[in-house]
């Protein structure tokens, strides 16, 4: 049997983390032959000792003596290079047969357009590549379709099986409300980070945890869906499941449902990503049906979410304004966990950029990354200055 060589960019942060704990159960679903992390040295080097990985990347260490210093203690066992342009230049070049892109945020649009322009198979944890470029992605994906991993997508995704869009009527996320969905409202003005970084059902990242308490994922989300599954926005949904026991659901022409469901745990859409199109074994995720609380769904409430409702409005837009959009909540998030602006303070600032931003339709690359960059930058500057 071949193993297939898994280029991980993002190995150290939490889907990295699920992903090695998912080959060291199946080690037959992948050999990563790259990884990848943003600054986090000393984690990639001991993974790549563990999973004896030949070849590294550090996207964010940008000191010369901190290069060298790396580069010995790795000598004759693997290669580190360093930088975001190193990074595409590997991944247009090294030996590879699907790329799991689980880099948080913006910073993953280059990777993912240049494992899709070189035609490998892009397992894709990282949303905003689509929310920023899905008009550039999706003609790449037509012979070649995207894996998704988020959860909601790979539900849906499983769901969906081989039935055509015409047979659809409605594709249901499910959010499980975050950290703030039974805060009484007038509580909301003194939110910590130290409240907001705690998910009550998911252990994620910081900004997907940040990002959940505001529902800004969700807005996300549907994004995403829009573009992996080639439906219009009138067709994608949103709905809050607290017990994030049903990943999300396909609602059929007929009145039909279908759902996938398992306890929340990010190893089983990354397994389902590297065995598809088979069902390979696995022990880690045993979901039991008669210990469940009972499945509820509610609407999202405009007043406790309206990140959601706002992205909602951006995605219609489409153009340059979900990259405008994400970059404001980047440095929102930025800001928040800096302790210089309050968790409220996160939406009004998203919307103060879109609302003075102009839109452009069909961007290119280079107008998606230079929009990233300046709003980014912008919003950081008005509100430490
Ligand atoms: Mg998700």
């Amino acid at each position: 049997m071949v193993i297939p060589k898994l280029a991980l960019l993002g190995a150290t942060g939490s889907i990295g983390s699920s992903t090695f704990s998912v080959l060291e159960e199946t080690p037959e679903l992948a050999s990563i032959s790259l990884a990848t992390a943003h600054t986090d040295f000393n984690k990639l080097i001991a993974l790549s000792h563990r999973f004896k990985i030949p070849v590294l990347c550090l996207t964010g260490i940008n000191d010369p003596g901190t290069r060298d210093k790396i580069r010995c203690s790795v000598a004759g066992q693997t290669t580190v290079f360093f930088g975001e342009d190193e990074l595409i230049r590997l991944l247009e070049a090294e030996d590879y047969d699907v790329a799991l892109n689980a880099i948080t945020g913006s910073a993953g649009l280059r990777s993912s357009l240049a494992v899709l322009q070189r035609g490998k198979k892009l397992a894709l944890a990282n949303k905003e590549s689509l929310v920023m470029a899905g008009h550039l992605l999706s003609p790449l994906t037509v012979k070649n379709p995207i894996l998704p991993v988020d959860s909601e997508h790979s539900a849906i995704f499983q769901a969906i099986g081989s039935h055509p869009n015409h047979e659809i009527r409605s594709l249901h996320i499910t959010a499980s409300g975050g950290a703030f969905r039974d805060l009484p409202l007038e509580d909301f003005r003194t939110i910590t980070v130290e409240q907001a970084l705690k998910h009550p059902n998911w252990d994620m990242g910081t900004k997907v945890t940040l990002d959940s308490a505001t529902m800004f994922n969700k807005a996300l989300e549907v994004i995403e869906a829009h573009w992996l599954f080639g439906l219009d926005y009138d067709r994608v949904r949103a709905v809050i499941h607290p017990q994030s026991v049903i990943h999300s659901l396909v609602e059929f022409i007929d009145g039909s449902f279908l759902a996938q469901l398992s306890d929340p745990d990010m190893r089983l859409p990354i397994h389902y990503a590297l065995s598809y199109p088979q069902r390979v074994r696995s022990e880690q995720v045993k979901t039991s049906l008669t210990e469940l609380s009972p499945l509820t769904f509610r609407e999202i409430e405009p007043q406790r979410y309206p990140l959601f409702y706002l992205g909602l409005e951006v995605a219609r837009a489409g153009g340059l304004l979900p990259t405008v959009m994400n970059a404001a909540n980047e440095a929102a998030l930025k800001l928040f966990m800096e302790r210089k602006i309050g968790f409220c303070d996160i939406a009004t600032v998203v919307e103060r950029a879109v609302l003075s931003a102009e839109n452009v339709s069909d961007p290119d690359l280079e107008t998606i990354l230079r929009a990233n960059r300046e709003t980014y930058d912008r919003v950081l500057k008005e509100l430490t200055d």
